[in-house]
């Protein structure tokens, strides 16, 4: 990894703030930026002086390479603030080694660590006012990087620009969602980007979503590619299925994400005693626990929404319909991390860092 030599930020200051014009009770997810943002130039093989400045429209080349060959890798990652003001982040040491990973896959050029916690951390100081405190509300923060060289050959660039952009966001409870198990299109492949957080696994899951949306379904639970007999993730999300009392889930593979909501679940699931299995999940043997009425709940897992329940799923037009569950797992699980989120609980595994 190559560090610069001069790790510190330059920092120009918006003049005006924006968030007098923010209607925090009634926030769209991901419409409104906060008044700075972050931004580290990769060139020549070295990250140079890292900035933060006004959040900006920017300009780029139209031969830059990430719009003809999609060299763009993210992340999603929250601030939340407690009632005393103290401003914390979730496992962010986790979000840094994945950005990595996936830009080594996508043969990006990984990002130093103390440049990421830094800059985030000081550009959350900046724009502490847009953390709300108070379960639920938080700040969605976007950090990517997008190959700038401008250059069409097909081969990685030489020019990357890291950006961080944050978006305040609502807890707000989207109701439960119905799904259709896909028996077409993928997500993702052995070999592939599957595991990846690159910006094109989310464009290639738009059309057969709209698709399923036609079809009066909210998301795809996305099944492997060669046979589609196996579950694998909600959309976005990672998947949980709770049979009778216990939790299983699909094993990480190079097809299935690494989702930190998701390792963060399984671990509390042990604490609190629950039966987790981590194994392939076939189809069939949910159609048949949804017949027998062991099937007790589906949800999916991810940062935007934490815990986003399932109420039915089509597969082989055939629909399942889960019955509500008083004392759910999805309820309790949303419950437990948002409260170590928002230093509310102990936070006996040290997930919680705070932003000083
Ligand atoms: C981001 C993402 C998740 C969830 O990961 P978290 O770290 O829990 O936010 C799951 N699946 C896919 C495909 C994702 O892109």
């Amino acid at each position: 990894m190559t560090n610069p030599s001069n790790s510190e930020i330059d920092i120009v200051k918006s003049s005006k703030s924006k968030i007098k014009d923010v209607d925090f009770n009634n926030l769209v997810f991901g419409r409104i930026f906060t008044d700075h943002m972050f931004v580290c130039d990769f060139i020549d093989g070295v990250w140079q002086q890292p900035k933060i400045m006004p959040y900006q429209a920017m300009s780029f080349e139209p031969s830059a390479r990430v719009f003809h060959y999609g060299q763009a890798v993210f992340e999603g990652m929250k601030a939340y603030k407690d009632e005393n003001g103290k401003i914390w982040l979730f496992r962010p040491d986790e979000n840094h080694k994945r950005i990595n990973k996936s830009a080594a896959r996508l043969a990006m050029p990984e990002f130093p660590r103390d440049y990421f916690l830094n800059g985030l951390e000081t550009l959350l100081k900046m724009d502490k006012e847009w953390i709300k405190s108070g379960i639920g509300n938080s700040l969605y923060i976007r950090p990517f990087v997008i190959a700038t060289e401008p250059a069409i050959s097909a081969s990685p660039a030489n020019s990357y620009r890291f950006i961080i952009i944050c978006s305040p966001a609502k807890a707000y409870y989207s109701g439960k969602v119905r799904v259709l198990f896909a028996e077409k299109y993928s997500r993702s492949a052995n070999g592939g980007v599957g595991f990846a957080k690159a910006a094109g696994n989310y464009a290639a899951q738009f059309y057969p979503t709209a698709l399923a949306q036609e079809k009066g379904y909210q998301q795809i639970i996305w099944t492997d590619a060669s046979s589609h007999e196996f579950l694998e993730e909600a959309g976005t999300m990672n998947i949980f299925f709770r049979i009778n009392d216990s939790l299983v889930t699909a094993p990480i593979s190079d097809r299935i994400l690494d989702g930190i909501t998701r390792k963060s679940i399984i671990q509390l699931a042990e604490d609190n005693g629950i039966t987790v299995e981590v194994k392939r999940v076939p189809v069939t043997e949910i159609k048949e626990a949804a017949r027998n009425g062991s099937l007790k709940e589906i949800f999916g897992a991810g940062t935007a929404a934490v815990i986003s329940p399932i109420s039915a799923f089509e597969h082989a037009e055939e629909v399942f319909e889960i019955p509500d569950n008083e004392d759910s797992y999805a309820s309790l699980f949303k419950k437990q991390l948002l409260e170590i989120q928002h230093n509310v609980s102990q936070d006996k595994h040290h997930w919680r860092h705070e932003v000083k």
